[in-house]
């Protein structure tokens, strides 16, 4: 097992431990139902983005469209 040389100081890890934050997210209105979503990625409610229908939704699809 490797064994650290020397103890690292509270103010070394505290250095190093500097660039762990968390970064918050930066949500942003879905211009189709208003819902918050993720910049630059389709939106989960509704499906859309950029104002175009990407996925279409399970309630928007008609099961019996092609039953013959
Ligand atoms: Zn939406």
């Amino acid at each position: 097992m490797a064994v650290p040389k020397s103890k690292i100081t509270k103010s070394r890890r505290g250095m190093r431990q500097s660039h762990d934050a968390l970064v918050a997210a930066n949500p942003a209105e879905c211009p189709n139902c208003g819902e918050l979503k993720r910049p630059h990625h389709v939106c989960g409610a509704c499906g859309h983005y950029a104002e175009r229908e990407i996925i279409a939704q399970a309630d928007e699809i008609d099961l019996d469209d092609d039953a013959a």
